[in-house]
């Protein structure tokens, strides 16, 4: 099978790592890729939102599949772009139709589908431009701290936790205003939850759901869960609390209503579903639905994911995904995130990184790298992911945290503290 994978941080160098290792991958092919994915397939210099390059590219090799890393193309609609071009018609893209992809585009649609089929989430009430007096009444009516969700996808900065009634109505009204654009046309006020998170994976066909190793990740770029937040700094697999009997929990509550509610509400989505929940007191409730991995968890997760993961997707393109098994490495998994100094705001880029090669004891996947005169530099804020298996957490941290020092590049920072607080 010839495969074409959008996309080009750390998540889809993992995802590109285990999909070569499987037997029915001939030629793996990463668009746009970044200077790790070159070792594995071959780059092609084509952007996640370019869906006629896309295309055309598909038919001109004979890609057999396509597999999108990020959100952004699947709000975008590159599922129904393919359906509606009879060249690419059929051809297998994993991801969900724009509608599908709504469930992480649109944080209202997202409460309303939960509340439509009785899935545990926080309290909510939708307000936009002209309900802002309804929207400070509704805050009076909760409890500190506030939660305020712009609707849209904002990069990760869209949700904002403030612990007073007057910041919170003035967050409020600004969001309103205009402060993340479009984004914040629609927000989303909910009920605070007080827990421990934790990235629950899915991949379904539509009416058939497999469990991949779930993930925590940790967001903060300050040690202890300080400081702004970060696209993330690191994950561990598995989670300790989300045992059999939390995950059954998970399996009943969420995940089953989730596919089945999809698929009565007419939905098309073949893909993968992230489950970000969250636990209180020993029940899963969600705090967001993402329609792509997570990453940093792509970095763990695949390393746990034993089965191939092609014949998992070959699943999903066939509608057979109840016909295929997962299979768990009994192994842990982390990644530690190594990111430029200054990240997440400004920073230089193009810095050498060296001791690459020093490197063997983990895996290491490229997030923000290129290749430039021959040595590869940094080229965004997270930079590498250091990710290595251990008997238990503890011998995969000290390994991931012994390899990390081996690799050198200006200002270069991690977190020492991942996974201690499990
Ligand atoms: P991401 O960057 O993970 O895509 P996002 O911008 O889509 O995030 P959410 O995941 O909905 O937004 O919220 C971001 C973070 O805010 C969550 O990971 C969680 O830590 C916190 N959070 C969100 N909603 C709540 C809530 N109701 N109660 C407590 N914490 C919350």
């Amino acid at each position: 099978m010839k495969i074409l994978l959008l996309g080009s941080g750390g998540r889809e160098h993992a995802m590109a790592w285990k999909i070569a290792q499987s037997k029915k991958c001939d030629q793996l092919f990463i668009a746009p890729g970044n200077a790790g994915t070159t070792a594995i397939g071959e780059n092609v210099s084509i952007g996640v939102n370019e869906f006629d390059k896309q295309k055309d590219f598909v038919v001109a090799n004979g890609i057999d599949m396509v597999v999108v890393g990020p959100e952004v193309p699947l709000v975008n609609g590159i599922v129904d772009a393919f359906r509606a071009d009879e060249r690419t018609a059929n051809i297998p893209v994993i991801g969900p139709s724009k509608q599908g992809a709504e469930l992480e585009g649109s944080k209202d649609f997202a409460k309303g589908f939960m509340k439509r089929h009785n899935i545990p989430t926080a309290a909510y009430e939708t307000f936009d431009g002209t309900t802002v007096e309804e929207g400070v009444a509704f805050l009076k009516t909760l409890k500190a701290p506030y939660v305020l969700k712009a609707d849209g996808l904002a990069a990760g900065k869209g949700v904002l936790i403030v612990p007073t009634l007057e910041e919170a109505e003035k967050e409020l009204r600004d969001m309103l205003g205009g402060m993340f654009g479009q984004a914040s046309a629609k927000v989303v006020i909910e009920e605070f939850l007080s827990g421990i998170e934790c990235s629950v994976f899915v991949l379904t066909d539509g009416k058939h759901y497999q469990i991949l190793p779930e993930a925590k990740d940790y967001k903060r770029i300050g040690e202890h869960d300080t400081g702004l937040n970060t696209g993330g700094m690191g994950s561990v697999s598995p989670v300790p609390f989300a045992n059999a009997e939390w995950m059954k929990k998970v399996e009943d509550r969420i995940i089953r209503p989730t596919v089945e509610g999809l698929a009565a509400d007419g939905i098309d989505y073949k893909g993968f579903i992230f489950f970000g929940l969250i636990n209180v007191e020993g029940n899963p409730m969600v705090i967001e639905y993402n329609c792509r991995m997570g990453d940093p968890e792509t970095e763990t997760v695949m390393l746990r994911l034993k089965s191939d993961l092609v014949d998992l997707l070959e699943g999903v393109a066939k509608d057979d995904l109840d016909q295929r098994k997962v299979e768990f490495d009994e192994r842990a998994a982390v990644c530690v995130m190594l990111v430029s100094g200054g990240y997440p705001q400004a920073y230089q880029k193009g810095y050498v990184i060296e001791g690459l090669n020093e490197v063997e004891g983990s895996i290491v996947f490229h997030a923000g790298t290129k290749m430039a005169d021959g040595n590869v530099v940094t080229d965004g804020g997270r930079v590498l992911a250091v990710s290595s298996y251990g008997k238990n957490k503890e011998e995969a941290l000290h390994k991931s945290f012994t390899e990390a020092q081996k690799i050198r590049f200006k200002d270069m920072y991690f977190r020492r503290d991942i996974g201690q607080d499990l």
